[in-house]
């Protein structure tokens, strides 16, 4: 298992910039709504020689009915107990909140290293809310600016120790890993895309596949923004699903969320091994 590093942090400080400034290409969708991304993310990262895998978390601010804190630490939760180190991001222009003083309590229970990320720091903005951050008790705050890439050599002098230990670590206990045997042994996954026109019904459909409300559905067109993967077994085969956000005419795609959508549905299809398209039954045969 490669060095994984988890993201965590209140939403909108910039956790997925972050995310896609260390993979290095688009793939978590960033828009100044709250709660933009709706699930977990991994990807390959890289700074300089340094490879890890990358775990980019949920914006939480869009619980249904459940209390918000509540929600927030369990999703954590799952990201910290995947990863080796952790990466707590704040908001250095926004200044500390009582969020961010939460996530700081339960990461230092959790026994991982956590390395405190002053995110937003380009500029001299950021400098107040990196000096205040240190009341967190995580030691001192890394200046890092996602979006203009400045501060990641700070970050990569922070994280090389924790993955050489690692790396020392699985050398020294014979070379595999006993999950990596298992991993190696599983068949592939079937990558499945489900794709159809806004609101016929794909992540209903994901979620009834899945028997978990993982997708948030409603009545809204457009609620599945990024295309989202779903890991389920179904009769010994494992299936990653893709649920899409909606394709609409090129013509009406004018937002630039829905742009960044679009390409990711488009992308969804092309690594697919199977599509479904899925029609709403009293609209069957619209142009799309
Ligand atoms: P998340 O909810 O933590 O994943 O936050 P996002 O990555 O979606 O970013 C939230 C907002 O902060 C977006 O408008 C980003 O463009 C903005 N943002 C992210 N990183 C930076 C940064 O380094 N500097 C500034 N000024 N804004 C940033
Ligand atoms: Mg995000």
């Amino acid at each position: 298992m490669s060095f994984t590093v988890a993201i965590v942090g209140r939403p909108n400080v910039g956790k997925s910039t972050l995310f896609n400034r260390l993979v290095g290409k688009r793939l978590a969708i960033v828009d100044d709504t709250p709660g933009v991304t709706r699930d977990r993310r991994r990807g390959e990262a890289h700074i300089g020689d340094l490879a890890f895998t990358v775990i980019d978390t949920a914006g939480y601010d869009d619980a249904k009915g459940e209390n918000l804190a509540a929600r927030m630490r369990s999703q954590t939760e799952q990201a910290v107990a995947e990863a080796d180190a952790v990466v707590l991001t704040i908001d250095a222009r926004a200044g500390l909140m009582p969020l961010d003083s939460s996530f700081a309590g339960w990461l230092r229970k959790s026994g991982r290293p956590v390395i405190l990320v002053a995110n937003k720091s380009e500029g001299r903005g950021g400098e107040a809310g990196r000096m205040e951050a240190s009341r967190l008790g995580l030691g001192d705050a890394i200046a890092v600016s996602a979006e203009h890439g400045e501060g990641l050599g700070d970050l990569y002098d922070a994280l090389a120790p924790l993955a050489a230990a690692k790396g020392e670590a699985v050398q020294e206990d014979g070379a595999i890993h006993e999950g990596e045997i298992e991993e190696d042994d599983e068949p592939k996954a079937l990558q499945l895309a489900i794709v159809g026109r806004p609101n016929v019904g794909k992540s209903t459909l994901i979620n009834q596949l899945i028997g978990e409300e993982r997708m948030l559905t409603g009545p809204e067109a457009g609620i599945t923004r990024d295309a989202i993967a779903v890991d389920v077994q179904w009769q010994g085969q494992r299936f990653r699903m893709h649920d899409t956000a909606g394709l609409r005419k090129r013509a009406r795609i004018d937002e630039k969320l829905e742009k960044l959508s679009v390409a990711d549905a488009l992308n969804a299809v092309r690594f697919a091994e199977v599509v479904i398209v899925l029609m709403d039954a009293e609209k069957p045969f619209e142009e799309q």
